[in-house]
Order: structure tokens, then C-alpha cells, then sequence
């Protein structure tokens, strides 16, 4: 979306201490993105809307205690700025859902529909009242309380301006900061390079890009996976791993039903699902392993029909995806195959739908091949599924896909996709 066709967020900050809100947006990257009119923030006086001869904004807490904005004047305030279905009340509270990138970029959804309007809190808090008549959500900036709602209301309207296109310079770096894709940033230097002895890592003095970006997704990778293991469960990890992902599937050797080796014919609902599932997480290449020469030739051609003549012309985004496939006559040799075009050996998780000692769970392998620097390939049988000497062979097997069910007879299409959004689905 260009910066002309992106809805303008539009939010109010009803407060009783307007100058630090006005201040805040005046002189920082949000006061720009104001003046170009990318996003419109107006502060309402709590005060204007106080009642009786005294002005009054707050009361005595019942029960004892101290002060609490009272309802009256807050619901005054709030009608004032929109009507009741053109408005989403936020209260910034210690007790609300914690604010992190997803619940800023819903925020940023909501404000292109409705007016955004930040209720901030002073003293004990609101009146309950207020907050149920009215309020829509109620969000945390963190477990901790703070004197009054006007930073954690500016700490949420930047985050959602930085979203806007436009508002800061450049929207790459706003791509590449944390949590953007679920993982932290990588460290930052600037001159001078020598600054009393502490130095300027050398991959990012010289030109070469290459090293360069290969530098800081390790840096990335490595931050994330010591300081927040538990972002790992929802990062996009595609773009931070060093080589290509690859997804196999066996039809020999694989189990028949009676558990004896055997030989499984291709289906073409496989080549079609699992080609494009593998083209919508970013797989390098989905390979077929069958010792059957005339069936790696149906392959060929059923992917040629997609990829070349009519079929291309036809149907551009199913040819982007059967491009993808690849036969090979054994898993040995797909495996030598990817290890001499990445020029490392291949990571091997075998996928297997049985209870096995020693599998270990998505997430646990997910942060293992973030770090380890080579190629990963998932190997997923088919028939009654991968024997036990693939299985053994395999550098880690993944623990079975579960629903809690007792039943997990998936096909190998469903347990391919289920496994590429565990592993690089983009939250
Ligand atoms: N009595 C309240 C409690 O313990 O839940 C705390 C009130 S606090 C002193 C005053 C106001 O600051 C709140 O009404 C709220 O608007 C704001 N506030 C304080 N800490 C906050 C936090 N961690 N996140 C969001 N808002 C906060």
C-alpha cells in the first residue's frame, strides 16, 4: 500500500494533563507525521468537561483511599470527540492486556475503521463504572504502575505511527526492528571506529553486503534465541536462516499397513498441495524421492504441464509453485544433491506421526535450526509412514503432530503444511 492510499489512523487522547500530551507530539517523529496529515492525533481537555461549581474532575475513592477520575466528566469528554459506533475506547491500565506488535498493529486496523480514543487514568485510576459503560479495551504497557495514562497512550500511538508509511524515513528499517517479524534486532555501531579500543566488528566495515546481511540475521538469531527463546513460538524465521529449507517426501523405502517395506505411488493432490504450501513459506525446493523412474517422469510431467506452454499461461501462480519440484531416485541422493548446492550438509528432521523416545518438540527444533547454519530438510514419509532406520538416521525427529485427540492420522498434505506454518509462519 503507497503512503496516498493508506488510511489515516485517526486517535484522541482525552486527558487531564494535555501540555505533556502536546508536547510529546509536537516535537518527536509523530509531530511530522501529523503535519504531512499521515495520521491525526487531537487532545481533549478533561478539565472542559468538568462538573459543578468546583470543576471537578475527581473524588474521593469509596471506601477510603485516594483520588479517582470521576465517570461523569470522562463520558462527557469521550462523547464529544465521536459517537458511540464511530469509537473505540481504549484505557491505559496496569490490569489491561499486555501491548506487544501484533495487539499495535490491530490497534492500527482499528483506528482506519473508528476514532481511537486513550482514556488516561490519574491516581487510583477511573471509576469502574465509567470503564464498563464504555471502555473497549483495556491495554498494559508492562507489570508496573506508572503515575497516570498519558506515556503508556504516547507509547502506544508512536508504535502505531511507526507503522504508517511515511512517518518514519525509511519503512525497511521499521521491517527490521524487533518484533516486527517476531525476532529482536540486530546490534547497531557508529562512528568512530575505534572508540577507546572497543571496535567496529569487521564484517560491517568492509563493502560486502553479502557478509553483511549474513552477520546481522546470526546476531538476530543468536539475541533472540538467548535473551527471548519464547518469541521463537511465533517469529517469521525464513528470512533469518543461512541456507535454503527443503521439504522431502518418500515413497521408498516407507511401511505399508502391515509395517513391511514398500513402494508408494505419487498422487497428484500431493504435487499440487505440497508445492504450493512449500512456495508460501519460502521453501527452496519440495523433492520427491521414488525409485520408480516412470513415476519421477509423471512428475515431470505434470510439473512441466504447469510450468511451461498453456498451463503457465493459464495459471501464473500454480506454475511460481510447481516450479519448485524436484524428483530424486533415494533419499541419499537427494540429501548429496542439497549438500553440494549449498555446500553444507543438510540439517535432517524425519516427521513422523508415531510416539517415538527421543523426538523433540517444534519449538525446540525450530531454535536449533536457526542456529545452526545449514540446510534444513523435513523428511515426511507416506503410505503408514517413514521406517525406523530413516527415522534413527535423521539428525532429529520431530514429535508427532497432535490434536489431544488420540487420532493423528493426517495426510502427508495436511502434515506438511501444519509443520511449515509451525516452523515459518509469519505469527
Ligand atoms: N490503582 C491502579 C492499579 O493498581 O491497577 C493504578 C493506577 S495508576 C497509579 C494511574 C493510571 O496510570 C492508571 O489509571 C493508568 O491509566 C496509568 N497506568 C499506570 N501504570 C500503567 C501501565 N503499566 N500500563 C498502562 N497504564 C498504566
Amino acid at each position: 500500500m503507497s503512503e496516498t492510499d493508506f488510511p489515516v489512523p485517526r486517535i484522541s487522547v482525552v486527558t487531564a494533563f494535555p501540555d505533556v500530551v502536546r508536547g510529546y507530539l509536537s516535537s518527536s517523529v509523530l509531530g511530522r507525521g501529523m503535519g504531512h496529515g499521515l495520521i491525526d492525533v487531537s487532545v481533549v481537555d478533561l478539565r472542559d468537561f468538568a462538573t459543578g461549581s468546583y470543576r471537578q474532575i475527581d473524588d474521593y475513592c469509596y471506601g477510603g483511599g485516594g483520588m479517582v477520575l470521576m465517570a461523569a466528566p470522562l463520558e462527557a469528554a469521550v462523547e464529544s470527540v465521536a459517537a458511540k459506533e464511530g469509537r473505540y475506547v481504549i484505557y491505559p491500565s496496569p490490569q489491561g492486556r499486555p501491548l506487544c506488535q501484533e495487539l499495535v498493529e490491530d490497534l492500527l486496523g482499528i483506528a482506519a475503521r473508528k476514532r481511537l480514543v486513550f482514556v488516561c487514568g490519574h491516581y487510583e485510576g477511573v471509576d469502574e463504572r465509567f470503564v464498563l459503560r464504555h471502555v473497549d479495551m483495556e491495554i498494559s504497557i508492562g507489570d508496573f504502575v506508572i503515575t497516570g495514562g498519558e506515556l503508556p497512550s504516547l507509547a502506544m500511538i508512536d508504535a502505531i505511527a511507526r507503522l504508517v508509511p511515511g512517518v518514519v524515513g525509511s519503512f525497511d528499517s521499521v521491517k527490521e526492528d524487533s518484533f516486527f517479524s517476531g525476532m529482536l534486532d540486530n546490534p547497531h555501531y557508529t562512528r568512530p571506529e575505534d572508540w577507546s579500543g572497543d571496535k567496529v566488528p569487521d564484517t560491517l566495515l568492509g563493502g560486502d553486503h553479502a557478509a553483511i546481511s549474513r552477520y546481522r540475521r546470526r546476531e538476530a538469531s543468536e539475541r533472540t534465541v538467548s535473551r527471548r527463546p519464547e518469541l521463537l513460538a511465533k517469529a517469521g524465521i525464513m528470512p533469518y536462516l543461512e541456507c535454503g529449507v527443503y521439504v522431502l517426501e518418500l515413497h521408498h523405502p516407507v511401511l505399508d499397513r502391515n509395517r513391511r517395506e514398500s513402494t508408494t505411488s505419487v498422487t497428484g493432490m500431493d504435487l499440487h498441495d505440497i508445492a504450493r504450501a512449500c512456495r508460501t513459506y519460502g521453501v527452496r525446493k519440495f523433492i520427491v524421492v521414488t525409485p520408480l523412474a516412470s513415476q519421477r517422469e509423471l512428475i515431470g510431467e505434470v510439473a512441466s504441464h504447469w510450468t511451461t506452454g498453456y498451463g503457465a499461461e493459464f495459471n501464473p501462480d500454480r506454475a511460481d509453485a510447481m516450479k519448485g519440484i524436484k524428483t530424486a531416485s533415494s533419499l541419499s541422493r537427494a540429501l548429496d544433491w542439497i549438500n553440494e548446492k549449498e555446500r553444507r550438509p543438510p540439517f535432517v528432521i524425519a516427521i513422523t506421526a508415531r510416539e517415538r523416545g527421543g523426538s523433540l518438540s517444534w519449538l525446540t527444533l525450530k531454535e536449533m535450526m536457526l542456529l545452526a547454519a545449514r540446510p534444513v530438510v523435513l523428511v515426511f514419509g507416506t503410505g503408514s509412514g517413514l521406517r525406523e532406520e530413516t527415522l534413527a538416521s535423521a539428525d532429529a525427529v520431530m514429535s508427532p503432530i497432535s490434536g489431544g485427540q488420540g487420532y493423528n492420522h493426517l495426510s502427508v498434505r495436511s502434515a506438511v503444511s501444519i509443520t511449515l506454518d509451525r516452523f515459518f509462519g509469519f505469527r
